[in-house]
C-alpha cells in the first residue's frame, strides 16, 4: 500500500502530479484523502530539499490548501491513466499449467518437428530512444546511445549470438502456439509489429510478441498481453531462477514495464527464457508497475532535454559495472575522446515533435554537419 510518510521525496513528486491528475481532471480519485494531504505536506515541508525536474509543475503555496495549479504534461497524463487502467490488474496466468503442457508438448516434438522460418532482421540504424535503452542502470550511457556518441561495430561471434537469440523467438511462438495460445508477431492491423512510442516519438520500443489465450486454458481472461523471449547464458539463467526478473535483470524488466505501459490494451506480460546450456525454460508472469514506467518516463525526459552528458554511475574509468555493460567508457572519462562527428553529437541539435531534430542555430539545416560541430563537440 502506498505509504506518503515513507516514500522517498524525489519519488513523491511524479506520485503528487499523477494523483492530482486523477483527482482534479478525471474526477476520481485511487487514494485516500489523508494519502494526498499528508503527500502534499510532505512536499511542502522539504520543498528546498526536492530536486526533481518536475518540481517547477507544482504551486508550492498551493499545497497548503490541497488545491494547488498544476501544469500536466502529457506524461503526467500518461502515468495517471495507466495506473487507474492497472488498479484493477485482474488477469493472472497459470504458469505451473502452461510449463507443464509446454513440458509435454516437448515429448513429442520429435515426431511432430518445429520448423520455422526466421525472416531477416539485420538492424537498422536507430534514430530514436529504445526502451532498452533508457531503462539501462546508467541514465548517461543512455545519453550517449541516444545522442550516438560512439558507434561501435560489433565482432562477428556477437552477431551470431543476436541471431541465436532472435531464433529462439520464433521457435517459442511456434511453440506457445502449438499448446493453445494464439501468438502474433506482426500486429494485424498495421502489418507491422507492435510498438511504442512516447516522448514526441523519441521514446520507442518493439515488442517481441503479442499473445491471447482464446480458450483461457492458462488465463484468467481472453485479453491481449505482452510476450518477451530471452536466451541466457548459464550464470544468467542462475540468477534469474533464483531473484526473478526484476531483480536478476532491472533493465530487462523495465523495458517489459515500457511496453505495456504504453500500450494500454496489455495486461500482463508472459516472460520466458531458455538456458542456452541445456535449454531449461525459465517462465514468469510480469503484472504493470505504474512505478517503474513512471521511472522510466522521468529519465526519459531527462535524456531528452540534455545537450550534454548527463550523471553516471561510477566515478572512475575501469567500474566492473562500465567494464561489463558499456561501450563508452573512454567516452565517458577520456576528456579528449572525441565524439562521432554527426548533427546528432552536436550540442546545438534538439530533439523535436513527430520524432524529428532541429539545429539551434538560425542559419544551419540539421542533418548537414557543419564547421560549427568542432566548436560544439559534445564531451
Ligand atoms: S562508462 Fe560507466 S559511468 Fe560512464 S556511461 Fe558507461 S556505464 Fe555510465
Ligand atoms: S548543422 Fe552544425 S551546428 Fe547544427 S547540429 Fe549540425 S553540426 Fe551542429
Amino acid at each position: 500500500m502506498f505509504d506518503p510518510e515513507s516514500t522517498a521525496l524525489d519519488i513523491l513528486i511524479p506520485k503528487y502530479l499523477v494523483h492530482c491528475y486523477i483527482y482534479y481532471k478525471l474526477g476520481t480519485s485511487i487514494i485516500s484523502d489523508s494519502q494526498f494531504d499528508t503527500m502534499a505536506q510532505r512536499i511542502y515541508r522539504n520543498w528546498d530539499d526536492i530536486d526533481h525536474p518536475n518540481k517547477d509543475l507544482i504551486d508550492k503555496e498551493g499545497l497548503k490548501s490541497g488545491g494547488s495549479y498544476i501544469q500536466f504534461t502529457s506524461r503526467i497524463e500518461h502515468a495517471a491513466n495507466y495506473l487507474l487502467r492497472n488498479q484493477d490488474t485482474t488477469m493472472k496466468f497459470d504458469i505451473l499449467k502452461l510449463r507443464k503442457a509446454i513440458d509435454k508438448y516437448s515429448m513429442n516434438i520429435g515426431e511432430e518437428n518445429i520448423h520455422i522460418h526466421v525472416p531477416d532482421n539485420r538492424a537498422k540504424e536507430r534514430t530514436h530512444l529504445g526502451l532498452s535503452e533508457v531503462c539501462h542502470k546508467c541514465p548517461r550511457s543512455a545519453w550517449f546511445a541516444f545522442r550516438k556518441i560512439h558507434q561501435k561495430e560489433h565482432p562477428p561471434q556477437l552477431m551470431r549470438l543476436f541471431q541465436r537469440g532472435h531464433r529462439e523467438e520464433f521457435f517459442f511462438t511456434e511453440l506457445l502456439n502449438r499448446i493453445g495460445l494464439t501468438v502474433w508477431e506482426i500486429n494485424p492491423k498495421t502489418g507491422k509489429h507492435f510498438k511504442v512510442s512516447d516522448c514526441e516519438g523519441h521514446l520507442r520500443g518493439t515488442m517481441d510478441r503479442v499473445g491471447k489465450d482464446k480458450l483461457m486454458h492458462f488465463a484468467s481472461t481472453t485479453d491481449a498481453f505482452l510476450i518477451e523471449f530471452k536466451t541466457s547464458n548459464d550464470a544468467r539463467f542462475k540468477k534469474l531462477k533464483k531473484e526473478g526478473l526484476k531483480k536478476s535483470n532491472p533493465q530487462y524488466y523495465g523495458q517489459i514495464q515500457g511496453y505495456m505501459g504504453l500500450e494500454k490494451n496489455l495486461k500482463g506480460c508472459l516472460f520466458m527464457s531458455v538456458n542456452k546450456n541445456d535449454d531449461e525454460i525459465y517462465i514468469e508472469w510480469v503484472t504493470p508497475d505504474p512505478e517503474a514506467l513512471q521511472h522510466i518516463l522521468v529519465r526519459a525526459e531527462d535524456i531528452l532535454n540534455a545537450t550534454a552528458p548527463i550523471r553516471r554511475i561510477a566515478k572512475r574509468k575501469g567500474y566492473w559495472e562500465c567494464k561489463t555493460m558499456c561501450s563508452y567508457m573512454d567516452h565517458c572519462f577520456d576528456k579528449d575522446r572525441q565524439s562521432d562527428r554527426s548533427c546528432r553529437s552536436c550540442r546545438n541539435a534538439r530533439p523535436i515533435a513527430g520524432g524529428k531534430w532541429k539545429c539551434v542555430l538560425s542559419k544551419q539545416k540539421y542533418g548537414k554537419l557543419c564547421k560549427q560541430w568542432e566548436d560544439c563537440n559534445v564531451k
